[in-house]
């Protein structure tokens, strides 16, 4: 059984494929979510369906592979069961022989979970879709509005946490900004935006080399986003932010700052570090109880004496480990070693033409390694006719500047409405 189809969990079902395993693949969504991309959905780039495979898919190709849509809710591992609840057929119990877990992270608002409702984080496809409807949404009212400071508060985009997410997420609301809403608007320019990424500590991307970190900071400010670093968020309310004891009036704040492991672990009982992942042994096995594993960010693991990072390289090659383990095991053979994580080096994007590559002492910047993004994204998309996709918008967007996926669904109310 694999509780969560993210990169951890289906690549742990593609390692079983030619084991003598029934694969049972539980997941509350009915599909796999490339989540490098999902900034992209945010800002209009690309479409939900562009970035997402449905996990039927992966069953159709893969025999021994069956799906089933619930949420896990329950862990009796004395019973060796779980509790799924289904859409629509309640709550089944469902037994397991090999379990492996790989439920990933979800937003964190470190303690102040109220924040939530004015500041959206970004972790699934319809979080991406309230991003969208509330950007557009926000240039709409700005541009409906006769009253000066509720257009410069609906202008004003806040995101805080300036990781990697919150500093692609901006260069790309500069871009839809400056470039594609350009010329668009009769009472509003939309080039008049602000774009402000706040940030805690002194730097923004603290996973990043501090050199390649001021690189892509110069870059924002070029795009017209203002980084503020060292500064605090306090409260987030439907008037905005207040940050180090100064608020800024916006009615977009998206969040970006913090991450924990998703409930579900808690279950297993077993020593957590401080967002939650589980402190799992060197085969990611999960200490005193035999033949259940932890994958992917959901897991707390040290390889070469340094943490194991919470990104899609490592979860892909965590997941891989441990169908390799069970297939092992189901031949009668022993476990191997334990698990290693290859570092193939840490990547953001900075608008167009603009990324950072940080490979062991390689720090490079630039069009170059905004193109090897490019072809490392469009070839590590789940499905053919995903890469063509992408490939084509991709295109579409570079040559025009324009963005296709500009709707604000009628099921989703502009900022105005909601406030
Ligand atoms: C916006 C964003 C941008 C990112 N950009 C990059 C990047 O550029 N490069 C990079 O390397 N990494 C990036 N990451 C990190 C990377 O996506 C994660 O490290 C990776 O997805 C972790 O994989 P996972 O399988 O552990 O979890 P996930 O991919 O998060 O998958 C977890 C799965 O578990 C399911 N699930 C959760 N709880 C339950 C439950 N109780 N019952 C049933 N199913 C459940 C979820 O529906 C989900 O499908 C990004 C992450 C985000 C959010």
């Amino acid at each position: 059984m694999i509780v969560g189809g993210g990169f951890a969990g289906v690549a742990t079902a593609r390692a079983l494929k030619r084991s003598d395993a029934d694969v049972l693949l539980i997941d509350r969504r009915n599909h796999h979510i490339f989540q490098p991309l999902l900034y992209q959905v945010a800002t209009a780039v690309l479409a939900p369906s562009e970035i997402a495979a449905p996990f039927r898919e992966l069953a159709a190709v893969q025999k021994n592979v069956n799906v089933m849509l619930g949420e896990v809710i329950g862990l009796d591992l004395g019973a060796r069961s779980v509790d799924v609840s289904c859409p629509d057929a309640g709550t089944r119990k469902v037994p397991f022989d090999y379990l492996v877990i790989g439920t990933g992270m979800r937003p964190s608002y470190f303690g102040h979970d109220e924040f939530a409702e004015h500041a959206p984080g970004l972790k699934s496809l319809a979080d991406a879709e309230t991003i969208r409807a509330r950007i557009l949404g926000a240039f709409e009212a700005a541009d409906a509005t006769t009253d000066a400071c509720q257009r410069a508060r609906q202008m004003t985009f806040v995101l805080v946490g300036g990781g990697p997410t919150g500093v692609e997420l901006a260069a790309s609301i500069a871009e839809l900004a400056r470039v594609t809403l350009r010329s668009q608007y009769r009472r509003v320019d939309p080039a008049n935006s602000s774009i402000i990424l706040v940030e805690g500590s002194k730097r923004i991307l603290p996973t990043f080399a501090e050199s390649l970190a001021t690189r892509a900071s110069r870059r924002l400010q070029k795009l017209g986003v203002e980084v503020q670093t060292g500064v605090k968020v306090e409260a987030v309310d439907e008037k905005g932010v207040v940050a180090n004891g100064k608020r800024i009036a916006s009615a977009t704040v998206l969040w970006t700052a913090g991450v924990a492991a998703s409930p579900i672990v808690k279950l297993l009982g077993r020593e957590t570090d401080r967002a939650g992942r589980v402190s799992v042994g060197p085969c990611l096995d999960v200490p005193g109880v035999p033949d259940v594993f932890v994958v992917g960010d959901a897991s707390s693991v040290m390889s070469d004496g340094r943490p194991v990072p919470g990104v899609a390289q490592a979860a892909i090659q965590q997941g891989r480990y441990v169908g390799r383990l069970i297939a092992r095991q189901l031949k009668g053979r022993k476990p191997g070693q334990p698990f290693r994580y290859r570092d193939k080096g840490n990547m953001a994007v900075v608008g167009r033409n603009f990324a950072i590559l940080e490979s062991g002492r390689l720090h490079i910047s630039g069009f170059v390694t905004w193109l090897v993004w490019v072809l490392l994204h469009v070839m590590s998309l789940p499905q053919a006719q995903n890469r063509l996709r992408v490939q084509t918008q991709w295109f579409w967007s570079y040559f025009t500047g324009q963005r296709s996926s500009r709707l604000i669904p009628e099921r989703a109310a502009a900022p105005s409405e909601q406030r």
